[in-house]
């Protein structure tokens, strides 16, 4: 067996649930699987309709970003891909899509606050936005650049990307990941979940609270603490 079916398959899988959970438009999105042991990944091959997908046609590429096997070209978005893979050792699948709501929050240039429980349960913190890119970073590798200002962002609001699997690129799109490809999809679909209902508890009441922090502390507590029992 081809020593990476695994990645080929799951990097595959993950891309044909955008589609169903309405998370992408045509071509829109991708996904990536990686095994940190052989340094490779597996993403979606750049304007291939997800209906002509097949586990055959994912590109396998390395760390820096060069195709290692497959005959596709990858992604457009690979080397924001490899960059975050290259630093983030615990990270083995990448999300990333323009879903609607997501996306608007992106273009507004504005982290979505924690308003309730569902946001809490995934995380205890807001959803945060990345400022758009400097006019040097965007002329220079763009792509490669995308991942530097993911991580400068959480770094600058330190947060550890362990904990918090989503962001916003500002003027962009959500970027979402996790243990694995799959995990990076349901994150996707968590945030455009968020991200909805954040915009909508907004219409309804445009001075709409934060979560309590009593609350915030016992879904923290409920994930993390020495007594977690949260799974639903
Ligand atoms: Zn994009």
């Amino acid at each position: 067996m081809n020593k990476y079916q695994y990645i080929r398959q799951s990097a595959y899988e993950a891309n044909m649930r955008l589609p169903g959970l309405g998370l992408v438009l045509f071509t829109f999105g991708n996904v990536s699987a990686a095994d940190h042991n052989l340094g490779v990944f597996a993403i979606k091959p750049s304007g291939v309709p997800y209906e002509e997908l097949s586990p055959r046609k994912m590109v396998v590429v390395d760390f820096d970003g060069k195709v290692v096997e497959g005959s596709l070209r990858p992604s457009s978005d690979t080397q924001t891909h490899a960059v975050l893979y290259r630093h983030w050792e615990k990270v083995g699948g990448i999300a990333h899509t323009h879903s609607t709501y997501a996306t608007a929050w992106a273009q507004s240039l504005r982290d979505i606050p924690l308003f309730g429980t569902t946001h809490a349960d995934h995380n205890t913190v807001d959803i945060p936005c990345a400022a758009p890119m400097s006019d040097e970073m965007i002329r220079g590798d763009y792509e490669y650049q995308t991942g530097f200002q993911i991580m400068n962002c959480l770094k600058e609001k330190k947060l550890d990307y362990t904990e918090v699997e989503m962001i916003l690129v500002g003027s962009h799109a959500p970027f979402t990941w996790g243990k694995d490809a799959a995990k990076a999809v349901y994150n996707s679909a968590v945030l455009e979940e968020i991200a909805h209902t954040a915009m909508l508890t907004e219409q309804i009441r445009f001075d709409a609270p934060r979560l309590k922090d009593a609350l915030i502390k016992k879904h923290f507590e409920r994930k993390h603490g020495p007594d977690a029992y949260y799974g639903q």
